[in-house]
């Protein structure tokens, strides 16, 4: 199975015309709130894609934690390893403009509690088949989690976002990171992907780099660089094709198919998911992506 340390949020999204200037109050047009947290969406994608899959963070003991929990749920993910934490869930506060811009607070809430692993988390983590980890939990449970899965044999895949400098420690213990275009360079210095790529490849064995509508770049040490072209499609809303992308390789790595198969079927998912509106919401099922 694939088991998934990371970030559960509320995102509680305002539709405005115009976003307010500091002082300055508007009325908007529409509220939503939707389940998200980039470790509850991969979890979110995996699972429909087909896997068996493990969350491991927290919620809060607030109304939205019971919905974030029962949603994962409902999509089929265990959420036995999610704890509830006292105080409020993680949220992210999303203002967005009619020009599609958007301004965003994250508050970590329940996601801030995670600070370091159980037996029961290090048992799971060390029992499953790949780990995935994102950087919304402290960077001292990545770590962990990390580690823990590394001594095991058990492959990681980290998805550097928010981006930040991250420890040599950390890198030691990755296969595979997957930044997308932004963070690859934020990561290595480089804006051209190549060479992004071949200086992230100094720090972890395996990198693909994601490249929205471009497809991506898939670099391993000593063989030649992959260029994926993403399916030609109408995108309506690419929120969660990070994600999508991330979660469906992961699955299909899970069931030994190798990385161009995986690549090719994970951009299928991918460009489902930019088809429709929504993150999770959006997200293929397995069948959907195969018929693709
Ligand atoms: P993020 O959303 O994390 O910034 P990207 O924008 O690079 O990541 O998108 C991730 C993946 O989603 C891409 O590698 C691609 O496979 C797919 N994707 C994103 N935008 C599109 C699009 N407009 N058409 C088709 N596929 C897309």
């Amino acid at each position: 199975g694939i088991a998934v340390l990371g970030s559960t949020n509320m995102d509680l999204v305002a539709y405005v015309a115009r976003a307010p200037q500091p002082g300055e109050t508007v009325t908007g047009r529409e509220f939503r709130t939707v389940p998200g947290g980039k470790g509850a969406n991969q979890a979110v994608a995996a699972a429909r894609a087909g896997a068996d899959v493990m969350m491991i963070g927290a919620v809060g003991d607030d109304a939205y934690g019971a919905q974030l929990r029962s949603g994962l749920e409902h999509a089929g993910v265990d959420t036995d390893l999610l704890h509830t934490a006292e105080g409020p869930s993680g949220t992210a506060h999303i203002v967005v403009d009619d020009s599609g811009g958007n301004a965003i607070v994250v508050i970590p809430g329940a996601n801030g509690t995670v600070t370091s692993l159980g037996p029961g988390e290090m048992a799971a983590i060390a029992g499953a088949d790949l780990l995935l980890l994102q950087l919304e939990l402290p960077l001292s449970a990545v770590l962990e989690g990390a580690r823990v899965a590394h001594a095991q044999g058990v492959r990681t895949i980290l998805t550097p976002s928010p981006v930040q400098p991250l420890p040599d420690q950390l890198f030691d213990t990755i296969d595979l990171l997957i930044p997308n275009e932004h963070e690859a360079a934020a990561l290595s210095g480089h804006v051209e992907p190549h060479a992004a790529a071949d200086a992230l490849l100094r720090q972890v064995p395996e990198v693909v780099i994601t490249l929205g509508a471009k497809g991506c770049l898939y670099a391993s040490r000593g063989t030649e660089k992959i260029h994926f072209p993403a399916p030609e499609v109408t995108a309506v809303d690419t929120t969660g094709a990070g994600d999508t992308f991330v979660g469906t390789l992961a699955v299909a790595l899970g069931e030994g198919r190798s990385v161009p198969e995986a690549l090719a079927w994970a951009s299928s998912a991918a460009a489902l998911c930019v088809q429709k509106p929504g993150a999770s919401t959006s997200m293929p099922y397995r069948s959907e992506i195969d018929a693709a």
